[in-house]
């Protein structure tokens, strides 16, 4: 009832976070992604106005990661039959505007897959989301670092200072940085290859990319404020091409 309430009083947009449940080396647990994904787009939300938040999709796409215990990852037809169905309920519910934020990189392909097929489905009902990764990545994970005095090669792509950091933030009590760990801190170009085709253990033995150690709470809080602003700004776009708030 409340969510009725809410949408018939112009809350018609509503934000959801794709995640994962995969390794993020010795300091993290397994929900990173899940957590700073939802923290983003609450923070968006809030920016926005009028926005919802709905339930994240806590499991993904993460073959990568499948050596690690504890790692579980979807087909990626079974990511995108979520996310298929995640959009026609949130249309029946009367949303104008559904966008799905990536949380978890490595969702990317799979949503890309979708979206053609659901922008328009239901009538009345824009299904969107992030589309530009890498333009993404490199105005967020590869700057914000930079501003803050962290080198890249700390900041990492994966559980490095950048996620830590984030997540000493939003759930200090899940981190365990008595363990944290450096991890490859080699650019992500030259590894990727290697690591999404023969798993992530090929290039990083404690699944991290960048340095855990150099993680700090009040950084954590600048990432998190920095990517809700982007995604704020690419949401406040496309409700705008759509003609005013939609
Ligand atoms: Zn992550």
């Amino acid at each position: 009832m409340e969510i009725r309430r809410l949408i018939n009083g112009g809350f018609d947009t509503v934000i959801v976070p794709l995640g994962a449940t995969e390794q993020h080396g010795p300091a993290l647990p397994l929900s990173v992604d899940s957590i700073h994904g939802t923290e983003t787009a609450l923070r968006a939300a809030r920016i926005l106005g009028h926005t919802l938040v709905g339930p994240v999709v806590t499991l993904g796409y993460s073959p990568e990661h499948a050596r690690f215990a504890g790692t579980v990852s979807l087909a990626s037809s079974t990511l995108a039959g979520i996310i298929h169905d995640i959009a026609e309920s949130h249309a029946r519910s009367g949303f104008r505007v559904v966008y799905f934020w990536l949380g978890h990189g490595g969702d990317n392909p799979v949503l890309q897959a979708c979206l053609p097929d659901l922008e328009a489905k239901w009538p009345g009902c824009h299904v969107t989301g992030l589309k530009d990764l890498s333009g993404y990545v490199s105005e967020t994970w590869n700057k914000i670092p930079l501003v803050a005095g962290i080198e890249l090669s700390s900041s990492g792509s994966h559980a490095g200072e950048f996620e830590t950091s984030m997540m000493l933030a939003a759930r200090p009590g899940l981190v365990r940085m008595e363990v944290a760990e450096l991890g490859n801190t080699a650019p992500f170009e030259s590894i990727e290859k290697t690591m999404m085709s023969a798993g992530i253990e090929m290039v990083s033995a404690n699944g991290v990319l960048g340095d855990q150690r150099p993680a700090d709470a009040e950084r954590g809080k600048l990432y998190l404020d920095h990517l809700a602003r982007y995604l704020a700004a690419d949401l406040d776009r496309i409700r705008t091409e759509r003609g005013g708030r939609v």
